[in-house]
């Protein structure tokens, strides 16, 4: 039963990050450094989903410190987001990955990988209670409403997820980080600008 006090969920938060360093629910930890759990505040208004930890976050043990994350921070700092007033997690907590000589190359997590992992985002959910999610990518739209759904189609759009909390939709950081053409790239970084504006408003409602 989820507790009802903030201090209460406080403590029941670092107990499931707790409970989930040791998880074996799928085969992802055997070859990961450590579970890369969620960050933030307990009350947080607005929880952000990513898709898993990349290699610099599978070394640091926290989501969202790569070349992504700081992108993500600087358009949140911009728009004017209190990052105090947020949580970060990811859809899978333990990075995927392909060897490639010394270089261990992402790899995306498939659809049993991410019904796992829904354990610690189900709880994450439960016990911060957001007014919002956001889905920053197709792998967090699986993890949050649970069907596959190609981003260009329902970018933007709030749907609801499993547990009946309403999810925006938008592109991962990364996406941004990985157009070629800089006008498409300054064009794009707008959109999930005004993105994170729609995500402001929400987190006030
Ligand atoms: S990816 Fe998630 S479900 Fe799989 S072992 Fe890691 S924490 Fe557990």
């Amino acid at each position: 039963m989820v507790a009802d006090t903030p201090e209460a969920r406080l403590g029941t938060l670092q107990q499931v990050r707790e409970d989930a360093r040791v998880c074996t629910r799928c085969d992802l930890y055997r070859n990961a450094t450590q579970t890369v759990f969620g960050e933030g505040e307990s009350g947080a208004r607005a929880l952000f989903v990513g898709e898993q930890p990349g290699d610099q976050e599978d070394v640091a043990g926290r989501p969202f410190v790569g070349p992504a994350g700081r992108l993500f921070d600087k358009i949140l700092e911009e728009v004017g987001i209190d990052r105090t007033k947020t949580y970060v997690t990811n859809a899978v907590k333990h990075f995927k990955f392909e060897p490639r000589g010394k270089r261990r190359i992402h790899s995306k997590p498939n659809a049993g990988e991410i019904r796992a992992c829904r354990w610690w985002l189900d709880r994450e959910l439960a016990l911060i209670r957001p007014n919002i999610a956001v889905a920053l990518g197709a792998t967090a739209v699986r993890a949050l409403v649970g069907k596959s759904m190609a981003i260009t189609k329902v970018r933007g759009s709030i749907m609801e997820s499993i547990e009946g909390v309403p999810v925006l939709i938008t592109v991962h950081p990364s996406f941004l980080l990985r157009i070629p053409d800089e006008a498409d790239r300054r064009r794009e970084r707008e959109r999930f600008a005004a993105d994170m504006h729609k995500v402001k408003t929400l987190m006030k409602e």
